[in-house]
């Protein structure tokens, strides 16, 4: 059996997806976990193609992993799945870690691909920054394994699919630690996951004011989201870290990337290798970028990409 969790729905879905791939030679079912989550939620993961639900409500309405890990712990140990996919994100990742110390059985992080052949389960995952694969096979059950988003698409909704739900509610030990308060982080809504198009900017800008030529490629190619190499956000603050893309920001899988000025650091690769068609402008013709690109323009962006937005419009109409 394999069992998911994830506070995140959407994640949650790519993970039903994903074990419903992985079940035939696991015992044919995926139950889903949910934490303190309304009926809505278990209404769609149950439309989505799960097999059954644990809907637990806790006295801890708020995420603490260690007291999550401990609750699903105890559902591990009762159920005994072969495999537990866990959606990757930071949630997740330290549930997945948390869980595989108390169980004292393997856990891989990220993993790009799960297979099973048999009961024999292997994850494979990127590792020095994107320039090596590790294949790992797991010795212990359950195998443990955080799966990053976008990984899998949901399963077509179906309104009259049937599951088992089973709701429990459970009262939690309460560890030490506490949750004093919580802060949102400052966020402009920018969702580059999700974006089919992004036009990025790097240190090759001289100043923050001539983000207005990347958003006017953006727009010219009728994409909105700009994203944007660490020393953008982090150093420069020119932007959120929203717009962050690499090894410590966002990982992303456009349709369309443009890296404008972005050298392409290996950390900068990482956060988009898996973009559709990489185009990049570099005034350096031996810049890393263009071995990541598919398209290379060597050119002044502040000369290219006024040219580019030109021709996007004539083009338009
Ligand atoms: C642990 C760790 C994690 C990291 N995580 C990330 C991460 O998540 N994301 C990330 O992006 N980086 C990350 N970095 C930093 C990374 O190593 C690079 O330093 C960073 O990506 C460089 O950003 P850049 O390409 O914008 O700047 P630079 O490396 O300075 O490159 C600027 C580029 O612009 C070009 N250029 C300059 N002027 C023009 C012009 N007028 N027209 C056209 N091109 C021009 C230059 O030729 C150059 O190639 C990380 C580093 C470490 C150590």
């Amino acid at each position: 059996m394999v069992m998911v969790y994830s506070d995140n729905k959407r994640l949650a879905l790519e993970l039903i997806a994903l074990g419903k791939n992985l079940a035939p030679s696991l015992g044919g079912k995926v139950y889903a976990v949910t934490i303190n989550q309304p009926e809505a939620v278990i209404k769609e993961l149950v439309a989505h193609g799960v097999d059954g639900v644990h809907e637990m409500t806790t006295n801890i309405p708020q995420f603490k992993a260690e007291e999550y890990a401990n609750l699903l712990k105890d559902l591990i140990l009762e159920h005994k799945p072969d495999l537990v996919l866990i959606g990757s994100d930071k949630n997740g990742k330290e549930l997945a870690a948390r869980l595989a110390g108390i169980l004292n059985t393997g856990c891989v992080m990220d993993a790009t691909s799960v297979t099973a052949q048999g009961k024999t389960i292997t994850a494979e995952r990127v590792v020095y920054s994107g320039t090596g694969i590790a294949v790992e096979q797991f010795t212990t059950t359950p195998a443990i394994v955080s799966i990053p988003p976008r990984a899998a698409e949901p399963l077509p909704k179906d309104e009259h699919h049937h599951a088992d739900v089973m709701k429990k509610q459970v009262t939690l030990k309460e560890y030490p630690s506490k949750i004093l308060s919580v802060h949102e982080a400052k966020s402009e809504g920018v969702h580059v996951e999700d974006a089919e198009i992004i036009v990025s900017c790097g240190r090759g800008l001289k100043n923050k004011t001539d983000i207005q030529l990347v958003s006017d490629l953006a727009a010219a190619l009728k994409g909105k989201t700009i994203g944007c190499s660490r020393p953008i956000a982090a150093d420069l603050k020119w932007l959120s870290e929203d717009h962050w893309i690499g090894l410590s920001g966002h990982k992303v899988k456009p349709k369309l990337y443009v890296a404008c000025g972005i050298s392409g650091q290996i950390q900068h690769i990482a956060g988009m290798r898996d973009s559709g068609v990489v185009v990049a402008i570099n005034k350096d013709p031996d810049a890393l970028i263009f071995k990541s690109a598919d398209y290379g323009i060597v050119g002044d962006l502040y000369q290219v990409l006024p040219k580019l937005v030109t021709a996007l419009k004539e083009h338009a109409a």
